[in-house]
């Protein structure tokens, strides 16, 4: 009996550890630097219940955190709201402010980025670095396109087959098909516009 008291505190003492606000993380996802370049992790595609996921947005980013992430976007579905009878959502950029507020002390980079989405031609599509995702609420496909091309949005996604061809090139990104390092420079110089609270030095 003696030898179990030692175990049972060592026990509750990871236990009271582990449920400290920490963000260190036993799972954290590394990929070597290329020669000459930087790399950077990033996941651009996530869902709180703010759409259809399940968490809080503080929750994705303390994933991030322990996933060693360098770069995320909460883009919440702006028309697909299966919550919303729970978590009222008029303003459709809670969920980027949220996150942005978890993330202040951390050397995490949230863009704000919202999905589009339609069960006819178009599909899904994520616009991210977006300046506010309410605008980007709009009937037709098209005009949500086109705000967020007018907020200098990067969108990316599955374009369903059948998508017009005039509707295919109010794609922001339709300009870069066929340049990878036009895109990959436009990413950069987006994600240095965000403001950074703290960075390690
Ligand atoms: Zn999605």
């Amino acid at each position: 009996m003696k030898s179990i008291i030692p175990f049972f505190f060592l026990f509750f003492t990871i236990l009271l550890v582990g449920q400290e606000h920490t963000h260190r993380s036993s799972r954290p996802l590394t990929f070597p630097d290329i020669p000459g370049y930087k790399s950077i992790k990033t996941d651009l595609h996530m869902h709180t219940v703010f759409s259809d996921g399940n968490v809080w947005p503080n929750i994705r980013v303390q994933e991030a955190l322990r996933d060693n992430l360098d770069v995320i976007s909460l883009t919440e579905h702006l028309e697909y709201q299966p919550h919303s009878q729970d978590i009222p959502h008029p303003d459709r950029n809670r969920s980027y402010e949220i996150a942005l507020k978890e993330a202040a002390d951390y050397d995490l980079l949230i863009v704000h980025g919202s999905e589009i989405t339609r069960s006819a031609p178009m599909g899904h599509n994520n616009a991210v670095f977006i300046d506010d995702a309410n605008p980007i609420l709009q009937e037709k496909a098209a005009d949500a396109f086109t705000e967020a091309k007018k907020q200098g949005a990067f969108v990316f996604g599955i374009i369903l087959p059948g998508t017009p061809k005039t509707l295919m090139e109010t794609l922001f990104s339709a300009t870069f098909k066929k340049n990878a390092l036009k895109m990959a420079n436009f990413m950069v110089s987006r994600l240095l516009t965000l403001p950074i609270t703290r960075r390690n030095p």
